[in-house]
């Protein structure tokens, strides 16, 4: 049950790495894939597609994606994840694998290891990680014993990509959950030499407690969701902690705005910390995976090509798009086990493409996805609502517009019904909290104008909130909830 690690990929030309993936993802599909997926036999089944006849990244077109919808609950089938795990048999294993393989196994049935427990290693479930969504609907992801090694290996190499030292000490903030982002960094943990200290989030480490931490135990490098570092870090302000010898923030789990990104080194500045680098990592629990910029504000992300391949599409057609070209990010395994995906369909944008050769930022030749990254539909919410033009709005421009002001604290956006009436119009409510000493009514004047200039809408603004109330309104000790649908149900 040996499992492919990523250093062997390091010094590949971007030539040998797409020969690699290519042979990995014939086997993938033949081996594992066809035979041992109820879900993906099927698709393949119906659609005529012969497993073999996929022999190239190009030859993956042929396969239609698979979208977050496909794996959700429905009530026939309340464990329609199940669907997505390898599950292997001996007659399956029999009629699919090669004669090499069943010859390997064969030996080592002879040579007296116990097959059974060999497969099980292979193949039996033993983790569950779980999407971290709004309401009851968290979809589960399963690794086996042979993932943990094989993703682990893969986690720890952003010990390489983002230049972390042996002798820094990691605070890690993300919270004590079945959530890849926690998982992520504890395999790192158990996988280096780094010294990691877990807070588990403020639920169970008071942000103030978080702060003394900082000094307490040394940190250099901040973990954590971007929203989050920025409230641990303003609270260090306030009580004038010195922040001299934090080196580097690793963000996760949310999108990293331009304006956090400013708050936050300007924050660190002002404590005192010199060329602080700040790292955005993106990752899905769909993949089970995430990457690091290679190099921070860069955009750009190496995938780990021992475990994935990664296409940018057109959204309506499903066809790749050439590299460097804009489009939505599908993947699909070509390892793993447990729960694996043949071109899912993120629900993320990669405005710069997928590239290959020689990285200009880092000389790395592995492939990588560039940003600026924007979501197809804001998922966490599911939500539409449409302006005075009848326009379907993007909500996730908040995003981009209110991290950016200098006197919002927190933010949230709340879509409600003109007097919670559910026949009524939709109202969109922002719910702000903000600096102290700035004149709110000039503020809620101010955001509004910028709200209608960008998607033809007045909101109501509410600027009476203080910055915890808002913090726990949004239920903040897992993962902020920044846009809510509290519109009455008809
Ligand atoms: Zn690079």
């Amino acid at each position: 049950m040996d499992f492919d690690p990523i250093e062997r990929y390091y010094d590949m030309s971007s030539e040998a790495v797409a020969r690699v993936q290519e042979k990995k993802l014939r086997d993938f599909i033949r081996y594992q894939l066809y035979p041992f997926s109820p879900y993906y036999r099927k698709l393949f089944d119906d659609n005529k597609i012969d497993p073999n006849s996929i022999q190239t990244v190009k030859d993956l077109e042929m396969i239609p994606l698979t979208t977050k919808e496909d794996i959700m609950p429905t009530a026939e089938d309340p464990k329609r994840y199940e669907q997505f795990l390898l599950q292997p048999d001996l007659d399956m294993i029999t009629e699919f694998w090669p004669k090499t393989k069943l010859f390997g196994l064969k030996l080592k049935d002879l040579t007296g290891a116990d097959l059974k427990k060999e497969l099980s290693k292979e193949y039996y479930p033993t983790f569950r990680i779980e999407t971290s969504g709004t309401t009851g609907n968290s979809l589960p992801f399963m690794f086996t014993s042979r993932d943990i090694k094989q993703f682990s290996n893969a986690y720890a190499s952003i010990m390489d990509v983002a230049g972390l030292k042996d002798d820094q000490v990691v605070l890690n903030t993300f919270p004590f959950a079945p959530h890849l982002t926690f998982i992520f960094v504890y395999w790192v943990n158990l996988n280096s030499t780094i010294r990691v200290f877990h807070t588990g989030g403020s639920a169970v480490t008071s942000t103030e407690k978080t702060v003394e931490l900082m000094n307490t135990v040394d940190a250099n490098v901040l973990m954590g969701a971007p929203s989050c570092l920025h409230r641990i870090l303003r609270k260090a302000r306030k009580e004038k902690t010195d922040l001299s010898s934090i080196k580097m923030v690793l963000s996760a789990g949310e999108k990293l705005s331009r304006g956090t990104r400013m708050k936050i080194e300007a924050i660190l500045e002002g404590g005192g910390a010199t060329d602080v680098e700040i790292f955005d990592v993106y990752g899905t629990t769909e993949m089970r995976d995430a990457y690091s910029e290679c190099v921070p504000g860069s955009e750009v992300f190496h995938i780990h090509p021992n475990i994935h391949i990664a296409e940018i599409v057109d959204l309506k057609t499903g066809k790749q798009k050439k590299p460097g070209e804009g489009g939505a990010l599908v993947v699909t395994n070509i390892d793993g086990r447990g729960t694996v995906l043949c071109r899912f369909l993120t629900g993320d944008i990669f405005d710069g493409g997928i590239r290959y050769g020689p990285c200009p930022h880092c000389g790395r030749a592995t492939p990588r996805i560039v940003g600026p990254i924007g979501r197809i539909k804001d998922h966490s919410t599911e939500m539409d609502l449409v302006n005075n033009k009848g326009a379907l709005l993007n909500l996730n421009s908040f995003h981009d517009i209110l991290p950016e002001m200098d006197e919002i604290l927190e933010w949230q956006v709340s879509i409600e019904k003109r007097n919670n009436d559910p026949s009524g119009l939709d109202v969109l409510k922002i719910n702000i909290a903000s600096r102290k000493g700035i004149k709110k009514a000039d503020l809620a004047e101010k955001i509004k104008k910028k709200v209608n200039d960008m998607i033809e809408i007045d909101p109501i603004v509410d600027t009476s909130f203080n910055e915890d109330d808002l913090f726990g309104m949004m239920g903040g000790k897992l993962k902020p909830e920044r846009i809510v649908d509290n519109r009455p149900k008809e």
